[in-house]
């Protein structure tokens, strides 16, 4: 198992397949893009299918979530999943995407044994979508949507990210679309995980603002802390159920007492959290000829010295080297 200091055990693995990305969502990255990391320094996809390996089959691991980057810009991403679907015991596969290709590839994916889906949408307002991620592909994100209910990608669930006085009107009518369609929306805190260092925490929509907009609206009840468990979104039912929409307060509502993830950079190196300043190079470790039973030494000793939690409110708080679309969202 892959435990830390303080009894957590990480059984939610994280894998970025790639740093590179067709947006520009200005939370993540800025409108000119970034250096993307070169090639050879990237996994194949061989080194991707025997990490997520050890970590399924050595290590615990019950969950694994591709992700970037955008995930559907990687060539192999259906041998990657596939290759992941066929391991005993079975982990559920998961994918989080900007939705940009899914209309032709949902379906592939779904046969090759993904089950579930997160889209990031942020607004429905194609002017809006121009401004927040610097391309206009909002028709592109809708038609990927509905590719992945067609797949049977069920339950898809929306991300979405407020920032304010770009799309912080929008909460409403976000959650009236997922409810009309049946996605699964859950807002998100924006975190200092931008490649721009531009976060303030001044600006952030907060998640009690977040939920007063919402209650504005909607009538919400709040679900029992035994229904949660670990999972970072705090649940609402609305409007008397059965549909529920999902609060993710990562910087105003911690979850770091009960997190249960690990992630796998595209290059290889495992961060035992998003704000981690230490990596475990995996990567080298297997050029340089080490066997299965080192590399799962290196990752049990990555996961083992993982902090009680973030400190985003430490005074010292340093916000990561990498940023979210190199890490891993
Ligand atoms: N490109 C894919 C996407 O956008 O879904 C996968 C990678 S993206 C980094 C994963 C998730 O991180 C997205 O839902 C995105 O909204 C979220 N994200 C990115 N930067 C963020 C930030 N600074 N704060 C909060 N969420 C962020
Ligand atoms: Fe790309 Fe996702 Fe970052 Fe947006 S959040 S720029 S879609 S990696």
């Amino acid at each position: 198992m892959l435990e830390d200091a303080y009894g957590r055990i990480a059984t939610d693995l994280r894998v970025s397949l790639t740093d590179r990305c067709n947006l520009r969502c200005s939370y993540c990255m800025p409108p000119e893009g970034l250096d993307w990391l070169p090639r050879p320094e990237l996994l194949t996809t061989d080194e991707v299918v025997r990490l997520v390996r050890l970590a399924v089959t050595r290590l615990g691991v019950t969950e694994v979530r591709f992700t970037g980057g955008e995930p559907l810009l990687r060539r192999g991403l259906t041998d990657i999943v596939a290759a992941t679907a066929e391991l005993r015991p079975r982990p559920q596969v998961s994918l989080t995407t900007n939705a940009i290709g899914l209309s032709r590839l949902a379906s592939p994916l779904a046969e090759a044994g993904l089950d579930r889906i997160n889209v990031s949408l942020d607004t429905l307002r194609p002017e809006v979508f121009v401004k927040l991620a610097h391309r206009d592909r909002l028709p592109d994100v809708l038609a990927g949507l509905e590719a992945a209910v067609a797949a049977g990608l069920m339950p898809v669930k929306i991300n979405a990210v407020l920032m304010r006085g770009i799309n912080d009107d929008e909460a409403p009518a976000l959650l009236r679309f997922g409810m009309e369609r049946g996605y699964q929306i859950r807002f998100i805190e924006q975190m200092p995980l931008d490649a721009q260092h531009g976060w303030r925490r001044d600006d952030m929509v907060t998640a009690d603002e977040i939920l007063g907009m919402l209650s504005a609206e909607f009538t919400l009840e709040a679900e029992t802390s035994e229904e949660r468990g670990s999972a970072p979104a705090e649940l609402f039912t609305v409007d008397g159920g059965p549909y529920q929409v999902g609060v993710i307060g990562s910087v105003t509502r911690p979850f770091c007492g009960a997190c249960d993830r690990v992630r796998l950079t595209a290059d290889g190196q495992v961060r035992n959290c998003l704000f981690a300043r230490e990596e475990s190079d995996l990567r080298g470790a297997m050029r340089d000829g080490a066997d299965d039973d080192e590399l799962v030494r290196r990752w049990r000793a990555a996961v083992a010295s993982k902090l009680p939690g973030h400190g985003i409110d430490d005074p010292g708080f340093l916000q990561p080297a990498r940023p979210m679309s190199a890490i891993g969202g």
